[in-house]
């Protein structure tokens, strides 16, 4: 499939007040667009995505030509898609039968005769068969370099129990030389059917000869080898004052293996094979085509570092990138404010803080609260004393990083230099103080709704929080598929009462704060075996049904969604959420051509198979980057 990609020059013009009007300059015709978009455009001048075709790389399309036909001439082509039900996720959610595509962009949605006579001459006609056909699908919240390679030396198997964690700890020894470290991280004991932690004794059953660790975010499990090499025995006090707990058998003193906070005397080395950079880039690009077989099409990394964009640009470069990335930058919190000032002022001055529809580096990412998974996220109301989370102090709140003054202050130097602020908050009362601070800015500062400040996760919320947000334009990037994963050990847990504003979905399209769906995608590759699980249908069909895993009950089910806030969670919405609702999220005429053909209708079919929903083909900027074999 090779077309003139530059033939066709598109122009945005924006006026004021949200009108837009495309010039399409082959065609001399023009549409008045911009008076359709439900969201007003709020950039500056400066910021503003405009149609850049050239800057585009071209994705190698792993697809074929649909219909066999070899464009002649350098005429540009135009792609007619018809016979298909076309959601295009315009503000009245209209549904048409055809849709061109000429270059990257759309030409004309509508019914066939209307969108063949706007095509022009050179037209190819795709026969969809009747299918549905919807804009590609955007993840809020990915990991994407690490998660690519967190197998890179051997497959690690799903572990839902116990028995799983042991069953690959003995695997481990099998293979490797005695003496060497056998290392579980990131798997949540609250995700366990058992909801605790290996014991010292398993693990050492398990792995006599080999030191063993088994760790969930700041706490860690370890086998008695592990324990004799950190030097961790009966005798052993932390005495560097910082915090730490060695959890001890009451009758002997000796430690349980159970270590809280302790990760600095775990002295772990790698047993695994690290991956060289460009079996890191070589890694990336398989993970981007595995995320557009579900029908993701653009994703936003939640945190890169100087390395990660070095993958990415160098995907850019090569032309291989099937994904467009929003990036946000990770900064340290904990640094003096002099140096979070310095970083921020480097990324805004970093040539991909232009935009570009491919890579844009637009966000800054920071920590303000623990998790919900260990028991630390901070919230307004005590956690209450926990089995489950090891908590015996009853006004334990979790715990919050930063002071509301820091917190300020980091959250206007971001958007005073062009970068969406954004925090991992994932407690009621983090996410509050989040807010709290950008109201502090636009009460004192300047107006923060065109900076479209952002929290992230936002799992546990409350109704004077959202009313801030709204009033704000405090927008959110929230995982429902924590809601299937983890609803019923947080039920067990807080009880209905303390759930009811938990990604409180139904409220928040009410009171019109802007959400979009994310996966936090962290480990493997794979629909349903990656973690979390980036398939965005089990993602939509998580909001539709609020269906926890291991359960029948719904989790507050006056908060479900229907289908179409569903589909405007992954697509619209979440394009608002990088400032691109005017370049992709619906299928209009001169936006991107991203979009993707399923097997079934998503808005029609039994609700409980919007899960099980599968991609026949995905197209990004006009290109097929996937096909289903
Ligand atoms: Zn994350």
């Amino acid at each position: 499939m090779r077309r003139n990609r530059f033939a066709f020059r598109s122009l945005w013009v924006l006026l004021d007040a949200g009108v837009g009007v495309v010039f399409w300059g082959m065609m001399g015709l023009s549409f008045w667009v911009g008076a359709e978009f439900q969201m007003q455009p709020v950039l500056a001048a400066s910021q503003e995505p405009a149609a850049q075709p050239s800057t585009s790389p071209t994705p190698a399309p792993s697809g074929e030509n649909p219909s066999g036909e070899k464009p002649s001439g350098a005429e540009p082509e135009t792609l007619v898609f018809h016979n298909a039900k076309i959601i295009t996720v315009d503000p009245q959610f209209r549904i048409v039968q055809a849709m061109a595509v000429r270059g990257e962009r759309i030409l004309a949605t509508g019914a066939l005769e209307e969108v063949l006579r706007q095509a022009g001459p050179k037209v190819r006609r795709i026969d969809l068969g009747g299918r549905t056909v919807m804009p590609g699908l955007i993840d809020s919240h990915s990991h994407p370099p690490g998660a690519a390679v967190y197998e890179f030396d051997h497959e690690i198997p799903p572990m839902d129990s116990i028995a799983d964690v042991l069953d690959y700890v003995r695997k481990r020894a099998a293979v490797l030389p005695p003496g060497q470290w056998i290392v579980i991280r990131q798997v949540f004991i609250t995700r366990l059917r058992e909801r605790r932690y290996p014991t010292r004794q398993e693990l050492d059953q398990a792995a006599p000869n080999h030191p063993v660790v088994f760790s969930t975010g700041p706490d860690a499990s370890l086998n008695s080898l592990a324990l004799k090499r950190c030097g961790i025995d009966r005798n052993f006090q932390i005495t560097d004052g910082k915090p730490g707990f060695i959890e001890r058998d009451p009758q002997t003193g000796e430690p349980t293996g159970i270590l809280r906070s302790c990760g600095r005397f775990i002295k772990a080395t790698s047993s695994v094979r690290q991956p060289s950079s460009e079996e890191r880039a070589e890694w990336l690009r398989r993970l981007l085509t595995a995320y557009n077989e579900v029908g993701i099409t653009s994703v936003t990394d939640r945190g890169v570092g100087d390395g990660s964009i070095e993958l990415y640009k160098r995907l850019l470069d090569r032309g291989q990138l099937t994904c467009r990335i929003f990036l946000t930058y990770y900064v340290d919190a904990q640094a003096p404010i002099e140096k979070i000032a310095e970083t921020v002022r480097r990324v805004a001055a970093h040539p991909l803080h232009q935009y570009n529809p491919w890579l844009w580096l637009r966000g800054l990412k920071f920590y303000l609260d623990g998790g919900m998974l260990t028991g630390s996220a901070y919230m307004r109301q005590p956690w209450g004393v926990s089995q489950i989370y090891s908590i015996t102090d009853p006004n334990y709140r979790g715990m919050i990083f930063l002071e509301p003054e820091k917190l300020y202050q980091i959250v206007k130097l971001a958007m005073q230099n062009q970068l969406q602020p954004t925090a991992h908050a994932v407690g009621d009362g983090a996410v509050h103080a989040l807010v709290e601070a950008y109201e502090r800015v636009h009460r004192q500062d300047f107006p923060v709704r065109e900076h479209r400040p952002c929290i992230c996760h936002a799992n546990f919320m409350a109704a004077d929080t959202i009313e801030l947000m709204a009033r704000l334009g405090v927008v959110a990037d929230m995982q429902p598929i924590w809601l299937y994963m983890d609803g019923s050990t947080l039920l067990a847990h807080f009880g209905q009462d303390r759930l009811r504003y938990f990604q409180p979905y139904k409220t928040l399209f009410e009171k019109g704060v802007i959400v979009g769906g994310g996966s936090d995608h962290m480990q493997k590759i794979g629909r349903r075996r990656s973690i979390n699980s980036y398939d965005p249908f089990l993602g939509m069909w998580t909001v539709l049904r609020r269906l926890p895993r291991w359960t029948n009950e719904p989790l507050h089910p006056e908060q479900c969604i229907d289908r179409q806030q569903a589909i405007r969670l992954y697509t619209i919405q979440n394009a608002y959420l990088t400032f691109e609702e005017k370049q992709k999220g619906s299928l209009e005429p001169g936006k991107l051509a991203d979009f993707i053909v399923l097997d079934r209708d998503i808005l029609t079919c039994p609700v409980d198979e919007v899960a099980d929903i599968q991609v026949l083909q995905t197209w990004v900027g006009g290109q097929q980057v996937y096909k289903r074999p």
